[in-house]
């Protein structure tokens, strides 16, 4: 199906805001990578907006991944189209910015491109959520004013009413923002965003994680029915407890037949007064940054770290989107209740 004229329109005069954010300029380059003949509505009015920008703008399409070309967009994470083909990424890391649309988030071709100095901006949601939760300059503000705090943390904890209480030991990682746009040589973001992230220490996160009903299941794309107890030692996940959604989480990550799929990832919290809890009930597409940004929220989630420079590599990721935790940095509270307290962090509307 193909867009009406005002529709491509309407998407080109956005996505030439979203180059304006990202500081797209006369003299830069921006590259658009996509695959086969996934989001070539979103490919071709890229290089519109570039072109309108006065930028040079050419597409790295690839061919799609697999025998029977199925592609899995956030559900295993690391393995891409653009693995072992080195003329494309070197072509990308010619680019001031890479347009990603085919989703090279935890894989070793996305670090080598950031390496080069190459920003990359990652957009993968339906228009809606992307036109919806359109980034500003403010929530780039708040964001950078978490990232300050965050990094004089040296320990992290958080709790929630259905029994939540662990720590992180921070230090050993450094933090990922996401706000929407770059405009940082080698910086990395998503559109749309929201929050911040870090890793514990390898060994360092220990206590007792319960997602309460309510709380989000990604790549399921669901709600919690019935609380899930993890338990945590010393960086792993050494027990799954609870009912039905327990024992899918478990099955799921017994799955990858890898160990490393029970490692703890990032942790970090949501500051999209924008985005919505309910919007995955609406049934609408979406790869979920509504659960994720969610203004107040602790996103909590498991697996790789290499995109915070650890070497676990495991495709098995899961975000798990919290509300209404209480999270502390070095005792000062951060998040009371899922509403964000220090007062450079907090949006105006709240
Ligand atoms: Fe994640």
């Amino acid at each position: 199906m193909s867009l009406s004229i005002s529709q491509t329109n309407t998407m080109v005069s956005l996505f030439r805001q979203e180059l304006e954010l990202c500081k797209v300029k006369p003299g830069e380059t921006v590259a658009v990578l996509s695959e086969a003949e996934q989001a070539v509505e979103y490919a071709s009015a890229f290089m519109i907006a570039a072109r309108e920008l006065g930028v040079d703008v050419f597409n790295v399409n690839l061919p799609a991944r697999g025998a029977d070309g199925a592609q899995n967009v956030a559900g295993d994470v690391g393995q891409n189209a653009l693995a072992g083909n080195g003329p494309a990424i070197e072509a990308l890391k010619s680019a001031d910015l890479v347009v990603d649309l085919i989703f090279l988030l935890f894989s070793k071709e996305q670090l080598e491109i950031q390496a080069a100095d190459t920003r990359i901006l990652l957009v993968v949601e339906p228009f809606e959520v992307l036109s919806r939760l359109f980034p500003t300059q403010d929530l780039r503000e708040r964001v950078e004013a978490a990232e300050a705090r965050l990094a004089k943390a040296q320990n992290l904890r958080f709790t929630n009413p259905a029994g939540t209480d662990v720590q992180y030991e921070l230090g050993q990682f450094p933090i990922l923002t996401e706000y929407g746009f770059t405009d940082t040589p080698g910086r990395w973001d998503h559109w749309p965003g929201g929050f911040l992230a870090t890793q514990g220490s390898e060994t360092g996160v220990n206590g007792t994680v319960v997602m309460d009903r309510g709380d989000i299941l990604f790549p399921f794309n669901k709600y919690v029915q019935e609380p899930i107890t993890f338990t945590i030692r010393d960086g792993m996940i050494v027990d799954i407890d609870g009912g039905f959604d327990a024992m899918l989480v478990k099955n799921y990550m017994d799955g990858f037949h890898d160990p490393r799929a029970f490692a703890i990832s990032h942790i970090g919290w949501g500051l999209n007064d924008l985005a919505r809890w309910d919007y995955l009930a609406t049934g609408a597409p979406t790869v979920g940054m509504d659960g994720r940004a969610f203004y107040g929220n602790v996103l909590f989630s498991t697996g790789p770290n290499t995109e915070l420079g650890g070497s676990n590599d495991t495709a098995c990721h899961m975000d798990l989107p919290m509300k209404g935790c209480t999270l502390y940095l070095d005792d000062e509270l951060i998040v009371q209740d899922g509403d964000v307290i220090p007062t450079e962090m907090r949006a105006v509307t709240r």
